[in-house]
Formats: C-alpha cells, structure tokens, sequence
C-alpha cells in the first residue's frame, strides 16, 4: 500500500484515531522514526551533558569508534521504515559482500570480536544443532585452538568464549605437531608485529600451509588493518578460511558492526551460531536490520573510495596544522605514518624547545583533553624525544583549525 493511501485509510477507519489518539501525529508514526521531526533540533549530548569530544588520534572502541559517513546514515535512515526478515537481508547482503571481497561467502557480525565468537563457534559445530546448544559446555575434551605464543592478546577472550582452548606453539614445526583431534581452528593476530613489536613465529604462508595440510580452518584477525583498502583482499588470497575486520574502524560503518568472510561452509555454520536463531552462543550479539544496511553501505562506500585522494588529504590537515602551530617559536612538526597492519595512518608529530615552550608534551596532551571542545590526541616517541601525536584521520574538515588553534594556544600560553 502507498503511503498516502495508508494514511488516508488509517484516518477513516475509527480505530486508528484510538489507537493513535495521544501518540506523535500521524505522519511522524508513519515516516522517518529515525529522523528528528523537521523544525526540531535535540541536541541529546547538551539535554545529557555529554561532553562531545574531537577524536584527534586513531579509532578507539571507547571512544566511540569511527564518525558514520551521510551514506551509511542515509543507508540506516532510508531501510528504517520496512520490515525485512532477517535471514534473508543476511544472505543477500553477505552475497553481495561476497563478490565485493572476491571471497566465497561473508556476512555481518556485531564487530570483529563477535566475528571471532562466530568463527570459532563456526569451526567447532559445523552444521552439527545439537554442538550448537551445548555451546560453550560440549561433553569431552575441550576444542583447541592453536594460536602463536606472540599473538596471545585481549581479544581471544573471544576465542575462549565458545569453550574452546587456546593452545600456544613457536615456529612451523611446534604448530604441526600441536594439531590433533581436538584441534578445530587456528587463529592468527595480524597486527601483533606492531603490538607487540614481536616477529611472527609463523609467517601468514606457512600458517596457512600447515592449516591446509591438516585440514584445520585458519582465521586471521585483521580488525583494524585498513587502510590500505588492499588488505581487505589480502588474507583470503593468501588462502585464510575466515577473516574479520571491524565495521567501525577505519570503514567508518556503524560502531556496532563488523565483517566475518571466507569459505562458504564457514560462514554457514557461523550464520546458525547467531541472532536471529533464538538461543545459540552468537544471539547477544545481534545486529540490527538498520546497521546491517549500514555496514553494507560503509564497505561499498569505503571500497568506491578515491584512497590516493584520502590519504593527500590527511597529508594537506597535517600540513595546515603544522603551518599553524609551527608559528610558536622552536615548534618542530614532523609527518609520521605508523607502518601498520593495525591503524597505518599518517599523524603529525609536534616538539618544542623545552626551554622556550615550557611544558611537556604530555601536558600538553592533558590540556586538550581538559579543554573545551575536549580534544584527545597523544604523545609519542622520536628516539628519546616525547612528542605530541596529532591525529587527522577521524578529524571532521571543520576540526582542523580548532584542534590547530587550540594547540598552538596551549603552547603560546607556556612560552617564556
Ligand atoms: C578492535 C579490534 C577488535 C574488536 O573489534 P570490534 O569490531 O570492536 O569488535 C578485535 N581485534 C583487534 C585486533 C582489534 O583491533
């Protein structure tokens, strides 16, 4: 029914006026729930007393992520309004994803560490529904997941959810001889190397040869590790049964959200673990209709992405920052870019004669985050020289001057 005629019935038919008698008018019932009604403007951080804070580092999960692009909004706000059955809209945006990632199958989970719960679950139920409800109590030995010594991190908690155990090995021949029976996945940190500062033990090939060879599925957490865009074809390529990346990183898709994608059967088993089955391990962690469409738009969106041209202007924001604050005596700016796979982003490294600018850096960097508009960014290392970290990534275009004004305030105001 057009939505005029809807409106027009639901007018006439004397129940309608009961039902909605005392509710919002009407036409805000029937369109745009999502959107504040034209002609009004809530501003919830002020009516909360959230303090509204300029993201002038890397995506933080406690920092709210990444800012959504007017297209993953427009995609959230314009599906908002329809009904969809939630298998389908999985299986037909997993589909489409597919084919965008040049892998066999994908689908959207509620981040990458709920990507991790799924695939492990994935790997240790296969298509089999009672394994599914025993999860995380399956009778018998424990499954195991193999895992480097040197990738161990926060996030495989995740992995330990499911039930599963995680065992450790060093080198090629220490993961060969640690598969056995009970051995269901193995699990590879990309961005250990620069978490940790550590080499891999087992390099992505060989860990992908052995897991081959003994028939275990290899799943790589690479949550954080565009750009470049190009990585998010790499891992599969590199023979991976899974991969994750966050939604709400650098993709800039809802906070909420993230991609799990690789071999088919995966994915399928992965997609019964979860919402919208009723009870199974992955069901706390539903997605909702509105940030599926989001995700989708955000991967799109990032994909059709003109990278050269982001990444030049990044460049330009350091530029015109360093331009600024470099207007205080003996202030030195310095491009920096973290050599990744985890937040490979270009940044700007500030430092100061000490004895003409008399305040540290990470006094500096208190400052800002005590300042109004709050401003979080962070401090560094040159050698043995702390340094204020600029970031420009998550900045919007109209933050670059206050984060730049704001600096080279705080610096004016300490210089003897
Ligand atoms: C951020 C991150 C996660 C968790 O991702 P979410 O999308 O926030 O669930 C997992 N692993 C790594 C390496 C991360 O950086």
């Amino acid at each position: 029914m057009k939505r005029r005629k809807l409106l027009k019935s639901l007018s006439l038919a004397p129940l309608a006026g009961g039902l909605l008698g005392g509710m919002l008018p009407l036409e805000s019932c029937v369109s745009a729930p999502s959107k504040a009604p034209a002609g009004t403007k809530v501003d919830y951080f002020k009516e909360l007393g959230v303090t509204k804070v300029i993201n002038a580092s890397a995506t933080m999960t406690f920092l709210s992520g990444s800012l959504m692009r007017p297209e993953v909004m427009e995609a959230i706000n314009s599906t908002a309004h329809d009904f969809a059955n939630m298998h389908e809209l999985q299986d037909k945006i997993g589909a489409k994803m597919a084919e965008m990632l040049h892998c066999e199958a994908a689908m959207v989970t509620s981040g990458a560490a709920c990507a991790l719960v799924l695939g492990t679950a994935a790997s240790i139920t296969g298509m089999d529904s009672k394994k599914r409800k025993q999860l995380p109590n399956l009778p018998g030995p424990r499954p195991e997941v193999i895992m480097q010594k040197s990738h161990r991190y926060v996030f495989d908690q995740a992995v330990t959810t499911t039930g599963a155990k995680i065992v450790e090995v060093e080198g090629p021949q220490e993961m060969e001889q640690a598969i056995n029976e009970n051995t269901v996945m193995a699990l590879f940190f990309n961005a250990a190397v620069n978490w940790f500062g550590i080499k891999d033990s087992v390099n992505h090939e060989e860990f992908v040869a052995i897991c081959k060879r003994n028939n275990v599925p290899s799943f790589i957490d690479a949550a954080a590790d565009v750009p470049p865009v190009e990585n998010l074809f790499k891992y599969q390529k590199i023979g991976f049964d899974l991969v994750t990346f966050s939604g709400g990183k650098m993709i800039m898709g809802p906070q909420s959200a993230g991609l799990l994608y690789g071999r088919k059967d995966l994915i399928e088993a992965a997609k019964l673990n979860h919402s919208p089955y009723e009870a199974p391990i992955g069901r706390p962690m539903k997605v909702n209709k509105e940030e599926m469409f989001g995700m989708y738009a955000a991967l799109k969106s990032y994909l059709e992405r003109d990278h050269e041209k982001e990444w030049q202007d990044w460049l330009d924001r350091i530029e015109r920052i360093r331009t600024i604050v470099g207007t205080v005596p003996s202030v030195i700016g310095e491009t920096h870019v973290s050599p990744g796979p985890a937040n490979a982003l270009p940044s700007l490294h500030l430092w100061w004669d000490l004895n003409k600018v008399k305040i540290q850096p990470k006094d500096v960097n208190a400052a800002l985050k005590e300042g109004t508009p709050s401003i979080v960014a962070g401090v560094g290392k040159k050698g043995d020289k702390q340094v204020l970290n600029i970031g420009v990534a998550l900045l919007r275009a109209d933050q670059v001057d206050v984060v730049a004004d704001r600096v080279k305030e705080i610096l004016q105001s300490a210089t003897a």
